[in-house]
């Protein structure tokens, strides 16, 4: 094993064409964007088994750089109530804290740290083909372009082209039953702590904040919706049709949603949310599915650029130790019970976030009581570590 394409520069690509440079594979990561970042919006959490796989590869800190700590998510109630929290640390005895951070800044970080190391990183590039020979796979690109190397790996995202090649009986995304809009806000809530995370379970709709510490309030919303919107119905939805919905799923809540997203320059926009339950087939021949394009998981989970990362990681080692297609049915092995239960974790979370009255009466009735015998349903998510110098086997 020589050379890998990597096709998809967000999360998962640069860090798989890092750890496969670091397992002696020459990697070249094709992304279809024309640049290293353009709006890719809104901010994210990586958690710490995503931090756990980078520090694997010596990548942790590039993106320390552009975070800061977030070790407590708080939860309240629609009435103000708090219900408990959780911490957001990692298993001692390391203990490390998960990050906050905007994703074009985390999209940066791993682009910088690529370059940095030497890496080749295309942008332009959009896969539409795959031609596998046996002993090679060739990228075919919209423009006419090809490149070829030993493997290819799809890291392409939700609406992942290289998923149909692979298998092509593979359902469409499935559509999460909330919205999504976000902002950064001129307003900070009294009280609000940078590092604290609060979310709230509003009567109509589910509401997120973080105080940031170079100023201002993160925050996202989660509007439920009982039927899928066509993209355009959801892109063609005003800043000011925006906020008049916030301020009517919000108004009746004793939170800051309302006071956040009136100080939020606009324009607010939003967009559907979708995941990726299971795709029977992983890899076919030469080419291997990872992050997103595999795995898409809600956002409630808080875990898809970890879960992305991890791939990237553990599918290097695979590459590393075995030859094809015995890494590929290795990965798959290594990954797909764990990224299967976080995604059904996350649709659930995501299905619960604004149940009917009784449902709020009972939520709000027993979480504080799971949360204050210390019922962490994620801490087995974030306990993953990434041994790098374990040897991967072809073994079960
Ligand atoms: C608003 C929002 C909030 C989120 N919140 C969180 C959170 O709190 N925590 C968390 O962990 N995750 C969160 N996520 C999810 C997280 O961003 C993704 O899970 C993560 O980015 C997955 O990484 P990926 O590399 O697999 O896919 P992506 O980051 O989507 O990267 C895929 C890349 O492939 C490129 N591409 C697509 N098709 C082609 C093609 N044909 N040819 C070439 N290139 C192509 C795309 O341009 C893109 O750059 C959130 C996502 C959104 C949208």
């Amino acid at each position: 094993m020589r050379r890998a394409l990597v096709v998809g520069g967000g999360v998962a690509g640069p860090v798989a064409a890092m750890a496969l440079q670091r397992a002696g594979i020459e990697a070249t990561v094709h992304e279809m964007r024309p640049a290293a970042v353009d709006d890719v919006g809104a901010w994210l959490g990586v958690q710490v088994n995503g931090l756990d796989a980078l520090r694997a590869i010596g990548a942790e800190q590039a993106v320390r750089d552009v975070g800061f700590p977030t070790p407590v998510i708080e939860f309240r109630s629609g009435t103000g109530r708090v219900l408990g929290e959780l911490s957001a640390t990692g298993p001692p005895p390391a203990r490390t804290v998960g990050l906050s951070l905007r994703r074009a800044d985390l999209y940066r970080a791993l682009h910088e740290e690529a370059l940095r190391r030497g890496l080749d990183l295309r942008y332009g590039a959009r896969l539409v083909d795959v031609h596998d020979t046996g002993d090679g796979v060739t990228a075919v690109f919209a423009d006419g372009s090809t490149d070829t190397a030993d493997v290819l790996v799809g890291a392409d995202g939700v609406r992942s082209a290289v998923r149909g090649l692979v298998d092509p009986a593979a359902p469409p995304p499935r559509f999460v039953p909330v919205l999504n809009t976000a902002g950064v806000s001129e307003h900070v809530p009294p009280g609000a702590e940078v590092g604290r995370l609060t979310m709230v379970f509003g009567r109509r709709a589910f509401f997120g904040y973080l105080r940031a510490p170079s100023g201002g309030t993160w925050w996202f919303a989660n509007p439920p919706v009982s039927r899928e919107p066509a993209p355009a119905e959801v892109a063609g939805i005003s800043d000011a049709e925006w906020r008049r919905r916030l301020h009517e799923l919000h108004r009746d809540d004793r939170s800051p949603a309302v006071a956040l997203v009136e100080a939020t320059p606009g324009p607010l926009r939003g967009w559907a949310t979708h995941d990726v339950p299971r795709v029977a087939r992983w890899h076919r021949g030469r080419t291997v599915l990872i992050g997103d394009a595999v795995h898409a998981t809600s956002p409630a989970s808080g875990q898809g650029s970890s879960l992305a990362i991890e791939d990237a990681v553990v599918l290097a080692r695979c590459l590393r130790d075995l030859p094809v297609p015995e890494a590929f049915t290795a990965f798959e092995r290594l990954r797909r019970a764990r990224v299967e239960r976080v995604v059904a974790q996350g649709f659930g979370v995501s299905s619960a976030k604004s149940p009917p009255p009784v449902g709020r009466v009972v939520r709000d009735l027993v979480m504080p009581v799971l949360l204050r015998r210390g019922r962490d349903p994620q801490s087995w998510v974030r306990a993953h570590h990434v041994d790098w110098d374990a040897p991967v086997t072809g073994a079960a």
